[in-house]
């Protein structure tokens, strides 16, 4: 297990990134249930999710991460950081394998084929109904916890086992697709 101090005057606590091998890992493959209403509650998990995922170097974490068996993630591509609460993938279009890792699956990378563009709904951190189309690296985080929230998690998409290989910390940082 991971612990990630995400603030240095400690204001918001130290969050817990939940791994394959922690006595909580349960919640990994637990199917997360609807967030609903938005609430004050909502909004401080989901300012945490952000900090731990930046302190990991993460570009993705979803609430069964941090040990909270909700669906709702969050994903930072290009400086943009992107909320999505009760996300549901409407529309997938084309197909591309790509190294992927996962903060709850250290010093592992594997290939994963994830659809090339996708088209997503939920809410965003206000409660407000969003459509995003993404394509490329953002598609593929949205997949990736996506999964998450359906107690799926990476390896179990890979199709070609012999892509699974082990990788150092900074390594998997650095890695085509950062750790999500
Ligand atoms: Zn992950």
């Amino acid at each position: 297990m991971t612990k990630v101090a995400i603030d240095h005057h400690d204001r918001l606590g130290a969050v817990e990134i939940v791994t394959v091998d922690s006595p909580k890992a349960g919640v990994l493959r637990r199917r997360a249930k609807p967030v609903g209403r938005v609430t004050a509650d909502m909004q401080r998990l989901i300012d945490r999710m952000i900090n731990a995922m930046r302190e990991a170097k993460g570009v993705g974490l979803a609430a069964p991460q941090v040990g909270v068996s909700k669906r709702v993630f969050v994903a930072e591509v290009e400086e943009r950081v992107h909320v999505f609460i009760d996300p549901q993938i409407v529309k997938k279009d084309g197909e591309e394998i790509s190294s992927e890792g996962c903060l709850s699956v250290p010093g592992i990378v594997a290939d994963v084929p994830r659809a090339l563009q996708v088209t997503v709904k939920g809410k965003n951190r206000k409660g407000r109904g969003i459509t995003i189309a993404a394509e490329g690296l953002l598609a593929r985080v949205i997949q990736h916890e996506v999964d998450h929230l359906d107690g799926v998690l990476f390896l179990d998409r890979v199709v070609d086992r012999s892509t699974i290989r082990e990788v150092t910390a900074s390594t998997e940082v650095e890695a085509a697709t950062p750790p999500a």
